[in-house]
């Protein structure tokens, strides 16, 4: 059998790649966060708890609803992978796609991180971002990404071969059973694409690949959020580190991370209600 020749240009090719992109989802009606109410209830908020996240290691720590966490590099630069569930229902999750259709590839203060399916409404809200000044930079590198998916042992195993245990994937998996009770098994089904913190990461403009580069995190920056819904998370300090070189190895300096949970003083939230499910009647079109 004779390989198919590739598919000639048409004679309006450069035409057809001269049609001016449309966004997809034009956000200026989606339901605007409150950022006002929020700096005011965090003025007064105290610390209640506070988790540190050992290097190539994850935990997990809950956030009630109206309550913030925030997530801080400690002792060198060191890129987390943030997963997110509704306390109360562990099947209402982060969802990484859906929020980048929204958003971008890239999250920063007054964005927000969105629930699965049949729920889809905000789950937690950047309220700060102290690498907000990062921008874009000149390779379509930018700050805390929504294209990746988390490190994981079977793209290593893919790839080369290994059994390294210490990517994100294990590291989130581990965390969640220990939190929950559960199996490695079944904590595993819950583990989800990520917010990747302060990791610095692109798609190169020539291949279209998923690419990475040094965090310009320091230790002292931080991003926080302002939780929606009763929030369990879970925040593993990728064995990349900072991400500058790779990942799915012990080779790479890695750092702890810190991850501190603040309650606002009472009444300042007055006016703020938690949101609630997607209003879709979910009947497909079948009648209810
Ligand atoms: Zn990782």
């Amino acid at each position: 059998m004779t390989e198919p020749a590739p598919a000639p240009e048409p004679d309006d090719a450069a035409a057809r790649r001269a049609v001016v992109p449309v966004i997809c989802y034009p956000n200026e009606t989606l339901p605007v966060p409150d950022l006002a109410l929020c700096a005011r209830a965090r003025a007064g908020a105290v610390k209640v708890d506070e988790v540190t996240v050992p290097p190539r290691e994850a935990a997990c720590f809950r956030v009630a609803a109206g309550q913030f966490f925030r997530i801080t590099s400690v002792e060198g630069p060191q890129v987390g992978d943030l997963n997110l569930w509704n306390a109360n229902d562990l099947s209402e999750r982060f969802y990484s796609g859906k929020s980048r259709a929204l958003h971008g590839t890239h999250l920063t203060k007054g964005e927000r991180m969105w629930s699965s399916f049949p729920h889809l409404r905000p789950m937690a809200t950047i309220t700060g971002d102290t690498l907000e000044w990062y921008g874009m930079d000149a390779f379509g590198g930018s700050v805390h990404d929504v294209i990746g998916t988390r490190c994981d042992p079977y793209t290593g195993n893919l790839l080369s071969g290994a059994q390294y245990h210490h990517c994100c994937h294990s590291n989130l998996t581990r965390a969640l059973a220990d939190e929950t009770g559960m199996t490695l098994r079944e904590a595993e089904n819950h583990v989800h694409d990520v917010l990747n913190v302060f990791m610095c990461t692109g798609f190169t403009r020539d291949t279209g690949q998923y690419f990475m580069k040094a965090s310009p995190v320091r230790p002292g920056d931080h991003i926080e959020f302002f939780a929606e819904i009763d929030l369990l998370g879970a925040l593993s300090a990728c064995p990349g580190g900072d991400c500058s070189s790779e990942h799915t190895s012990d080779l790479a300096p890695c750092h702890p991370l810190l991850v501190e949970v603040f309650a606002p003083q009472e009444g300042t939230l007055a006016g703020w209600e938690s949101p609630l499910p997607n209003g879709y009647d979910r009947s497909h079109g079948r009648g209810s």
